[in-house]
């Protein structure tokens, strides 16, 4: 499943080509995918132009001319194709919807959303209402929007386990299971300790590790695991500086000794035993 980085690299393709275009026509081939209120908004919204493409944790919003925005949460096997031509390759069971976009009356392309397991959701609201949006209601603040203060304060005295905190996309959006390891590993921390043990100097060192982390996956172009890849069909490098996760067995990174896993909230969880020590709350 695409985490933040993976879908701040489709909202940086995607904008580079969609960024004043305008709607031309939309193709609904499989409307399981769509909110009710997207089943009726999205041929509403032709002839209208692209005004951005934003994020918000792993939920892409497109901001057209006319007030409304499209929201595409990908989940996890949703995918946004671009295309000059309307693609024929793929099996029309696999493709959802397909926008077409022109500037003038040039055609400029196709965008196609296919989602093999069906889990992704399309809405379209007034932006004035994101927050109202079946998708976004759901969400805290975007992991990167927050600010140190901000982010230690949403993690501060929670009764659960670390790991399942971060998780937790209404604490705030964007984390799954690839980058919370990952950013729990950076910062030291084992993911069983109650969020409630941490101090501020370990809340503000899992903050420092959330940037870091966050910023050079999207640099890399996210991790392709399974069948991520971009909008343009590149796929990302990230997985290649992965210290624990799907590294059970392997011997760590910074001190040799063997990652061990464990189930918490229901995912696997990697982490090295000796660099991230469980602390128990007071
Ligand atoms: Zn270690």
């Amino acid at each position: 499943m695409p985490e933040l980085p993976e879908i701040e690299v489709i909202r940086k393709t995607l904008s580079g080509h969609l960024a004043g275009l305008t709607v031309s026509g939309v193709t609904i081939l499989e409307p399981f995918v769509l909110t009710a209120a997207a089943k009726q908004g999205l041929t509403q919204v032709i002839r209208e132009r692209v005004l951005e493409v934003n994020r918000w944790g792993k939920c892409l919003i497109i901001h057209l001319s006319g007030g409304k925005s499209v929201l595409i949460h990908l989940r996890m096997t949703g995918r946004l194709l671009w295309s000059l031509e309307e693609p024929v390759t793929q099996p029309a069971t696999h493709r959802h919807v397909l926008w077409y976009f022109s500037r003038g009356r040039e055609k400029q392309g196709v965008l196609t959303y296919q989602d093999v397991r069906k889990f992704g959701r399309i809405d379209v609201i007034r932006k004035a209402d994101l927050k109202r949006s079946e998708i976004l209601r759901r969400f805290g603040p975007d992991v990167l929007a927050l600010t140190k203060d901000e982010f230690i304060s949403r993690l501060r005295g929670k009764k659960a386990r670390i790991k399942a905190v971060l998780l937790d996309q209404q604490v705030m959006a964007g984390l799954g299971n690839i980058y919370a390891d990952e950013i729990l590993f950076d910062s030291g921390i084992h993911p069983k300790t109650e969020a409630a043990g941490l101090e501020t100097g370990a809340l503000a060192r899992l903050f420092d590790s959330a940037r870091r982390i966050l910023n050079e996956a999207i640099c890399q172009g996210g991790s392709t695991m399974r069948d991520y890849v971009h909008t343009d069909g590149v796929p990302g490098s990230f997985q290649h500086a992965h210290r624990v996760y799907r590294k059970t067995g392997h011997a760590c990174a910074r001190c040799e000794s063997v990652i061990e896993s464990g189930k918490i909230a229901g995912r696997t969880s990697s982490y090295c035993p000796h660099c991230q020590k469980e602390l128990k709350a007071a």
